[in-house]
């Protein structure tokens, strides 16, 4: 069992089930409704909770009913967070998520109106109370310290690349271990996950650098060598909500414990492809 620092955001999740993708300026009545707590860093914690380990969630929250919830919900999930990081008079970031249950695919809206994390908040935690420090790239000024920090301490450090931000590589230096996503490789202009890591390689020799491509499975790349696992489809898709989120912090289990690079993709791909097949993130592993 390990403490692992995740830092990033929670938000409200609204999600609608629906039998199709809906028409725009269309009503269509949902088949089910879920509120959830989510967010990358909250999602992945709650996955690595579930994997055995101590996750604590460092993240700013509101002070709204949302919040309320969302607080509820991670004492329930037995997610340790900063609660001094409330923000006065301040709203829950919230996700509309509509899930077409023809094929699985989620589509979001987000609207957030709160501080994001600053330094300052971030400097008055003990790194070294962590076996891991994993960051949501995001908020990129205040990060480069929070990496700056991190760097500094002999905990391994990984960082997630979901989407591209101006000067989110400035950040990269920081990390061990490097995640980008799909999404984060098609704005840089790859259409492929090897060809994203082929040119991240070149610039990060010393690093494990991991894409993940949907139903396409998931590639690394780790001194000089590529691996690459399948996905592992459900018997039905159900939810792909949080799969990467669920892959990333798979695969900080199996780093942890010190699996080979070509195992930890695999129980990675696998452990998302399950997910992919229920509703929520309760993955009910006994
Ligand atoms: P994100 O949730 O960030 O969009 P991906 O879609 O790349 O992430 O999925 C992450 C991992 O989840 C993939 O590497 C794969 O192992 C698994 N996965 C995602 N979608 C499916 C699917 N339709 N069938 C099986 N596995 C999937």
């Amino acid at each position: 069992m390990s403490q692992i620092l995740v830092t990033g955001i929670v938000t409200l999740d609204i999600i609608h089930f629906l039998s199709q993708y809906p028409e725009e300026d269309s009503e269509q009545r949902a088949n089910q409704q879920l509120f959830e707590t989510g967010g990358n860093a909250s999602n992945s914690s709650y996955i690595l909770k579930q994997l055995g380990h101590e996750p604590k969630l460092a993240a700013t929250l509101a002070d709204d009913t949302a919040a309320d919830f969302i607080r509820q919900q991670l004492q329930q999930r037995q997610i340790d967070y900063f609660d001094e990081w409330r923000m006065p008079n301040s709203h829950s970031p919230t996700s509309c998520i509509s899930i077409n249950q023809q094929n699985a695919s989620r589509t979001i809206s987000h609207y957030r109106c709160l501080a994001e994390l600053s330094f300052a908040q971030f400097d008055c935690v003990d790194l070294n109370k962590f076996d891991w420090l994993h960051f949501e790239g995001r908020n990129i000024q205040e990060q480069q310290f929070m990496l700056q920090k991190a760097a500094n301490t002999s905990v391994p450090v990984s960082l997630e690349a979901e989407k591209d931000r101006p000067g989110i590589d400035d950040l990269f230096q920081y990390a061990d271990v490097l995640f980008f996503s799909k999404t984060f490789a098609r704005q840089r202009g790859f259409y492929q996950a090897e060809d994203c890591l082929d040119h991240f390689s070149r610039q990060y020799t010393d690093k494990l650098l991991i894409c993940a491509w949907g139903e396409q499975g998931a590639w690394a790349w780790q001194g000089q060598q590529v691996f690459h696992s399948p996905a592992y489809p459900p018997p039905q898709l159900i939810d792909t909500r949080a799969a990467g989120d669920t892959f990333n912090a798979a695969c900080i289990n199996g780093l942890l414990k010190q699996q080979s690079t070509q195992k930890i993709l695999q129980d990675a791909c696998k452990l998302a492809g399950h997910k992919c097949g229920l509703t929520g993130l309760n993955l009910n592993l006994c």
